[in-house]
């Protein structure tokens, strides 16, 4: 039995209550390609839902798998476009696992097959990045990707290099359709090895979202989680024990969020439509 109930068209309650529920939410987390805006450009509901978390005094963070840029590309591409966020505002899989594998490890020797600039990020977390035996591999969203790398990447994890994935995205979505991104990376290096991933990052792992929520002193059940991906934004927002809204402006479906094994709370046309149930 499902729980459905249609307040208008753009709006469907999988849970019923769910527009409720959203008042109490303080924090946001919100993926940006395909929520927020798309190849850059902002989606009509954008600012007023952004101008609304700041009317009413919510918090407003950024978590998107995107592995291939830094924080301050992000931070100067808002400004342009007339949104003032901070550093703390933005999280991105590609650095979270730059910090993450030097916590975990300590400087290893890294194979990172990425951009230039986030090659530099993980210079700057710590890591020490080579182009021969690596301890570890690291596969990103490489817009620069080479022959060369895709085979240098499979003979280190043949011969025994970890194998780390930033995300597990198939595709990064543009206004000219599907870009292949770390995950379909990945598979080619998967499956001419015949090695799988020890660790894949960014979302659906739940461990970036808790580690916003603990950094605002929050709760999951204050906290909403925003997306265009069941299988990674609102799948890690469920394993985070968060309240969870699928938009219709990436991805997903509204038959992926009904009848999909995974089930967001609450389905929306935009962030714009969802603005107006925030008072
Ligand atoms: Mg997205």
């Amino acid at each position: 039995m499902r729980n459905t109930t249609y307040t208008e068209t753009s709006v469907i309650e999988v849970m019923k209550g769910s527009l409720e529920w959203i008042n109490r939410c303080k924090l946001f987390i919100l993926d940006i390609d395909g929520t927020f805006y798309l190849s850059g450009k902002p989606f009509n509901g954008s600012k007023l839902f952004y101008e609304t978390l700041l009317k009413t005094g919510r918090k407003l963070v950024f978590l998107t798998n995107n592995s291939n840029r830094s924080i301050n590309s992000y931070l100067e591409e808002f400004r342009e476009l007339g949104f003032e966020l901070t550093r703390e505002q933005i999280v991105t899989a590609g650095i979270a696992t730059a910090e993450y594998l030097f916590e975990e490890f300590g400087p290893k020797r890294v194979y990172v097959v990425g951009t230039e600039e986030i090659k530099d990020e993980f210079r700057r977390v710590g890591h020490i990045l080579v182009e021969d035996e690596p301890e570890i591999v690291v596969v990103t969203f490489d817009l620069t990707l080479t022959y060369e790398k895709i085979k240098k990447a499979t003979i280190f994890v043949s011969r025994g290099a970890l194998f780390v994935v930033t995300n597990p995205d198939l595709n990064c979505p543009s206004i000219d359709g599907p870009l292949p991104d770390a995950g379909a990376i990945a598979s080619v290096i998967r499956k001419a090895s015949g090695v799988y991933p020890n660790i894949v990052f960014g979302k659906p792992e739940p461990k970036l979202i808790d580690m916003i929520i603990r950094r605002h002193a929050l709760s999951p059940n204050e906290t909403c989680v925003v997306g265009d991906r069941i299988y990674t934004d609102i799948l890690a927002g469920i394993r985070s024990g968060t309240f969870t809204v699928l938009v219709l402006t990436g991805e997903a479906t509204a038959e992926d969020g009904l009848h999909g094994p995974v089930k967001p709370h609450l389905i929306v046309q935009d962030i714009g439509i969802l603005a107006k149930f925030i008072s």
